[in-house]
């Protein structure tokens, strides 16, 4: 049995993300719910960091995994293709954006962004323009912790130690209409705004030296939901053919139905070079992710050396694939895209009657079932919490309490942004389950705030 967090620290032998800290032992999961040693049910309001989207303990799921691994759990993919990464790979391909020829299968987020940084650079390789070296990125993104995507990613505080080990990067302004979008522009004119700063970041590498523009579609983990403004996408994409830059889609917490269509970017009308996805992919049953490539990047690959240079043991896993493929299937059965669409809306009118008129709550944001808060000392001057008080761990903590789980971010310590929280419930979440997020969230968020420090 598990030492419920009152009984204090217990020993541990795993290394845990916080070492000094208590976590709850989760025993099981069905559904929208996960219940602790303790027997106490939290609703998963976050689909943990955004990955549940089928919800926990599907059965359909369970079983193809469970047929799977009678036949064979493993084959490694240098002797050996099988029947279900075959079939994912033609499921994934058959419903991607226009043109995307392959699949790349790895084991999460991470792997998809540095095997993607690594196919864009191999590709101008291949086709003889090797002096391209560079990237670009945006400040305010994530793009996994591994070193290569690390160093895309532009979120100070995940970087700052590592800063040394890191690749160089270009990193350009994120696409932050809330607190970045002048009084006298429009949303398309600060969009066209950002594309110039792209556009000079560029000039000054030297368009033929610049591998991909790397963004997620819509971003999370950094900065809660941050929807592009309209036309941005677009004139990134027109930027980066001018200039022939691949632009690399980062939609390992986006994509997958999360914002109500599989993919982010079709909300866009951007076709990206390479896209990445992950967490929504197996939907949490088993770890996976994949980069989807263009056919034209896999011709050149065909033409030149015949071979990826790259590879992991577990790639294309077997056990991965049969739960990704059940989780895809389902969520075709079912309908889940559209009932993402009308979830999240509701979701969207609960959080507005609840924190619309709030003091305490800037922004709220999101597309389909991924959806924010952005917390404000005030709102008019949109001024951030002291980020020393860390508002958003207090408000993951009273929601734990609560019973419900929800995905929070801190305020960076430049005080660019304030505190967030990003909800991310399964597909599934029924009208009642919304309710009563919306409700925990907020005696949640008050208690957190009535928490504070004076001053
Ligand atoms: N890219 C994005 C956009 C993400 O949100 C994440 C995970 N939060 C990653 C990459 C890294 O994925 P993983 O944690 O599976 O390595």
């Amino acid at each position: 049995m598990g030492a419920s967090p009152a009984e204090g620290p217990t020993v541990t032998h795993v290394f845990h993300r916080q070492l000094n800290t208590t976590y709850p032992r989760a025993v099981a999961a069905q559904g929208v719910t996960i219940t602790d040693a303790d027997g106490r049910t939290y609703i998963d309001a976050s689909g943990g960091a955004a990955v549940s989207c089928l919800g926990h303990g599907h059965p359909d799921v369970l079983a193809a995994m469970h047929r799977q691994i009678d036949r064979m759990a493993y084959a490694h993919t240098s002797f050996f293709t099988t029947d279900v990464a075959e079939e994912l790979a033609d499921e994934l391909v058959a419903r991607a954006p226009a043109g995307m020829g392959r699949a790349y299968f790895v084991s999460g987020g991470s792997e998809a962004v540095e095997a993607a940084l690594k196919m864009a650079r191999q590709y101008f390789v291949e086709i003889g323009q090797p002096q391209r070296r560079h990237f670009i990125a945006r400040r305010q993104s994530y793009h996994g912790n591994t070193l290569g995507a690390l160093a895309v990613g532009g979120n100070e505080w995940r970087r700052r130690q590592f800063a040394p080990l890191l690749i160089d990067v270009t990193h350009v302004s994120p696409c932050y209409e809330y607190r970045d979008r002048r009084a006298d522009e429009t949303p398309e004119q600060y969009g066209a705004r950002l594309v110039r700063e792209l556009s000079e970041a560029i000039d000054r590498l030297g368009g033929e030296n610049v591998i991909a523009f790397v963004a997620e579609t819509v971003v999370g983990a950094t900065a809660g939901a941050l929807v592009p403004v309209p036309g941005y996408l677009k004139g990134v994409r027109e930027l980066c053919d001018r200039h022939g830059i691949l632009l690399i889609l980062d939609e390992v917490m986006c994509g997958m139905g999360r914002t109500g269509t599989l993919y982010a970017c079709e909300q866009e009308g951007v076709v990206p070079d390479l896209v990445t996805i992950a967490k929504g992919l197996g939907g949490g049953y088993q770890p996976i992710g994949a980069v989807l490539a263009q056919q034209r990047l896999v011709e050149a690959f065909e033409r030149g050396s015949g071979l990826f240079q790259h590879g992991h043991t577990y790639i294309g896993h077997p056990v991965a694939c049969a739960a990704a493929l059940a989780v895809q299937r389902v969520i075709q059965r079912d309908g889940l895209l559209e009932a993402v669409r009308r979830q999240g809306a509701g979701l969207r009118e609960r959080l507005q009657a609840a924190f619309g008129a709030h003091p305490h709550v800037g922004d709220i944001r999101g597309r389909g079932l991924f959806q924010a808060l952005e917390l404000v000392r005030e709102r008019t001057s949109k001024a951030p919490f002291d980020p020393q008080w860390k508002l958003h761990a207090r408000i993951k903590r009273e929601a734990m309490a609560q019973g419900l789980m929800v995905y929070p971010m801190g305020g960076t310590i430049d005080g660019q942004q304030g505190d967030h929280v990003l909800l991310a419930p399964p597909f599934i979440v029924g009208d009642a389950d919304l309710d009563a997020i919306v409700e925990r969230l907020s005696r949640a968020v008050d208690n957190a705030l009535a928490s504070l420090p004076a001053g």
